[in-house]
């Protein structure tokens, strides 16, 4: 007889899914899913001779992630209906290891946002408290995480979009070094930017997604050639001699005062860990959110001129049938307010004559970005620590101000600019909310960012999430 443990754990999502997702008050954390051929893939797993790591383990998808037979829309109006006629590299590398797609995850419109309230589906409730957002932009992943319906969801960041919501919901969420991830069927935002990010209930979930998606991928030519380490090996792992930055950038005055003292108790108990904790400075962190906010719409403007109603999805005539009101009326119909505000905002930064003032000097500054993290892992330290977000979760409509929604992001835009990784793990509740706390380290040493993870978890047991 086969074992039923895919089976029965594809069923247990299904039924937590039923219990949470759903309905007029339900989280809103999942577009699209198909239970029988969920667990059709679930019976082929149990059929294995060898079901692989994951065993059957269900995981969620970001809906701008492709996969195979579910639909892969991005939340956009513009992709209603559209299924990928192929699946994507860390998709088909989970599903290797043994893993079923049990959702695709609703989030902000092609990743733009930091709330999940630009999504056409609706925004996603935080599973905490459902009167607050789930963060975005990868909200339903991390929705989907913290209310128990997997253990493990892909995300995407371009500047924060696994990190802030995993923060906000109470999970851990991972975005590898650029170049760390095959891109390849993720669907492109801002390419300088983009990565594959994991969440997870704990950083040994976490870990041991990484594990799996990481490493050169012959499709996505920017992927690197190295070795991807056994992260889940640094459980354990002592912090002796360790040097722990803490930039004094990123504990500013206006600090929510919680978020300080979580943060503060965070830096204690890694130092009673072994950890040496050393002041440092990045002094550029303040330019990081209006260099992100010219850098990633430029490049969303470009890459978001493939929805043309031509080549994917949605198809909107103009009433002269030309070709110009084709475009027109699929793109003006098709995406929503903040995408295109973004590609309108884009395309000026780009255009002649604003080139230089704008996306030139943005990159410049984001060169120095870059630098100060250099600096500071050239000096000796090993890992920073920060708070992974100024605030918790705010309520619905709290940021209808674009910028307000933007300046969330100066603690998460920072290591995308620069490349670097970063791991987001929960530290506390403040007013009963999700605070997380991110470690930051250098290129490829995603390694010993999970050392410091791990640590921090287990240190601070419970106390995590009170
Ligand atoms: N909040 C940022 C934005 O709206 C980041 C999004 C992301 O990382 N995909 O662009």
């Amino acid at each position: 007889m086969t074992p039923s443990v895919a089976v029965d754990a594809v069923t247990a999502a299904f039924r937590r899914m039923d219990d949470v997702h759903a309905g007029a008050d339900g989280l809103n954390c999942v577009l699209w899913s198909d239970r029988d051929l969920a667990l059709g893939e679930a019976r082929a797993v149990d059929a294995r001779p060898d079901p692989g790591p994951l065993a059957g383990m269900p995981v969620a998808v970001k809906d701008n992630i492709a996969t195979l037979d579910l639909p892969t829309t991005c939340a956009s109006r513009i992709l209603e209906g559209y299924v990928s006629p192929y699946e994507a590299t860390v998709v088909a590398r989970l599903r290797a290891a043994g893993a079923v797609v049990v959702a695709k995850t609703n989030c902000d419109e092609f990743a733009m946002g930091s709330s999940n309230e630009h999504s056409a589906y609706g925004p996603v409730r935080n599973p905490v408290d459902p009167t607050r957002v789930s963060g975005g932009s990868s909200g339903g992943s991390a929705a989907a995480v913290a209310a128990g319906i997997v253990r493990l969801a892909l995300g995407s960041e371009t500047g924060g979009s696994v990190r802030l919501p995993a923060a906000y919901c109470g999970v851990v969420g991972v975005k590898p070094t650029y170049g760390r991830v095959s891109r390849y069927g993720l669907v492109a935002f801002a390419s300088s930017l983009d990565q594959v990010g994991v969440m997870g209930r704990t950083v040994a979930d976490a870990a041991l997604g990484m594990e799996l998606i990481a490493g050169h991928d012959p499709r996505d030519a920017t992927t690197a050639v190295r070795d991807v380490p056994r992260y889940r090996d640094r459980a354990g792992a002592s912090l002796d001699g360790l040097i722990i930055g803490r930039p004094a950038e990123y504990f500013p005055a206006s600090l929510d005062p919680q978020v300080a003292a979580l943060t503060t108790r965070a830096l204690d108990v890694l130092r009673a860990q072994g950890a040496e904790v050393r002041d440092v400075s990045l002094p550029h962190t303040d330019l990081a959110v209006p260099v992100y906010y010219i850098i990633a719409p430029a490049e969303a403007s470009s890459n978001l001129a493939r929805f043309d109603g031509v080549r994917y999805g949605r198809r909107v005539t103009g009433r002269d049938g030309g070709l110009r009101a084709l475009y027109e009326c699929t793109r003006s119909t098709g995406f929503g307010p903040e995408v295109t505000r973004r590609i309108l905002l884009g395309t000026y930064v780009l255009s002649a004559g604003y080139y230089d003032a704008y996306y030139k000097k943005a990159q410049e500054v984001r060169a120095r970005i870059a630098d100060d993290f250099h600096r500071v892992f050239a000096s000796g330290v090993d890992v920073l620590f920060t708070p992974t977000s100024p605030t918790p979760a705010f309520e619905f409509g709290a940021k209808s101000d674009p910028y307000a929604m933007y300046l969330n992001d100066i603690f998460t835009a920072t290591a995308n600019l620069a490349g670097v990784p970063a791991i987001s793990v929960p530290i506390g509740r403040s007013g009963g909310l999700p605070v997380g706390g991110q470690f930051i380290t250098r290129h490829f040493d995603e390694a010993g960012m999970f050392t410091a993870a791990f640590a921090l978890e287990r240190a601070l047991g419970e106390d995590a999430h009170r």
